[in-house]
């Protein structure tokens, strides 16, 4: 191993670090945002008896796990989603971090695909995103504006600040297949939702739905959202055979779709230019 592996593997660490942080703070805004309270004061407290939780028992995913998944006060077990909230974001950054390339070297870890150091910091956005979208809506059956909205509105600052989201070198060639990704992927769920009002009588696909596609062209562009479409329903009409097989039905009724959208943008993000390769050799060769 050299000294560069060994630094290569320190700097994967530190990342890993930052994304249970991350998540630490996800779960905070999950569970405020759409109450509508502030995520910075008060601190953190116990959901139960209201202790504020000191810091040094607020340390993600190792606290879960010294405090056995219980209240240092009052003893209440504490939901393991909030380590797996932590888990996943820290999972999630590493993935992105993995594709980083500085400087040529090519770690023992690394995969195919390269990203800069802004896309890095564009796609832990993405994933900061896209998991507070997600068990926001698993909770309420809403995504709310601030991660739709908002993500189309930064979908569009990022695209022109960092052009290589998108493959280019200019900056407004690179907005206006933002623009275009964003459009699209708004408009065509839009049809989707309206039909599928008409054809099925009740609500298909929720307008939160409708503008996290927008989010998500703004971000990958037009590809990206044929791409998300499919696999996510795909996704989501396994989970409803699943239910159904298995008989849940309080599950079956109602399925929130923004974790499928989001779980296929991921799939994108992070190997979609190769799978839609693929697709394409496979209806190209004879
Ligand atoms: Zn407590």
């Amino acid at each position: 191993m050299t000294q560069l592996d060994i630094m290569y593997y320190y700097f994967a660490f530190i990342v890993f670090l930052f994304g249970a942080s991350v998540g630490s703070f996800l779960n905070v805004c999950i569970y405020r945002i759409p109450e509508d309270l502030s995520v910075v004061k008060p601190r953190s407290f116990c959901p139960k008896c209201k202790t504020p939780i000191p810091w040094y028992c607020n340390v993600p995913m190792l606290s879960y796990v010294f405090l056995g998944g219980k209240c240092k006060y009052c003893k209440v077990p504490i939901s393991s989603r909030y380590f797996g909230v932590e888990l996943l974001t820290a999972l999630l950054f590493l993935l992105v971090w993995l594709k980083l390339s500085v400087f040529g070297y090519s770690a023992p870890l690394g995969m195919t695909e390269i990203y800069s150091v802004p896309q890095v910091f564009c796609y832990w956005l993405v994933v900061f995103g896209l998991v507070m979208g997600s068990f926001i809506d698993i909770d309420h059956y809403i995504l709310p504006d601030r991660v739709t909205l908002g993500g189309i509105v930064l979908g569009f600052i990022f695209s022109a600040l960092v052009p290589a989201l998108h493959q280019q070198e200019h900056w407004l060639k690179s907005l206006l297949i933002s623009f275009a990704g964003a459009a699209i992927g708004f408009g065509l769920l839009w049809l989707v939702a309206i039909f599928g009002k008409l054809i099925f009588k009740k609500e298909a696909m929720g307008f939160g739905d409708v503008k996290l596609m927008g989010a998500v062209g703004a971000f990958f562009g037009i590809s990206s959202i044929f791409f998300v479409l499919i696999f996510s329903s795909f996704l989501g009409a396994f989970f409803g055979i699943a239910c159904m097989i298995l008989k849940k039905k309080e599950l079956q009724s109602r399925i929130p779709f923004g974790p499928f959208i989001a779980a296929a943008v991921l799939v994108f993000m992070f190997w979609g230019p190769s799978l839609i390769d693929l697709y394409i050799n496979m209806l190209t060769i004879p």
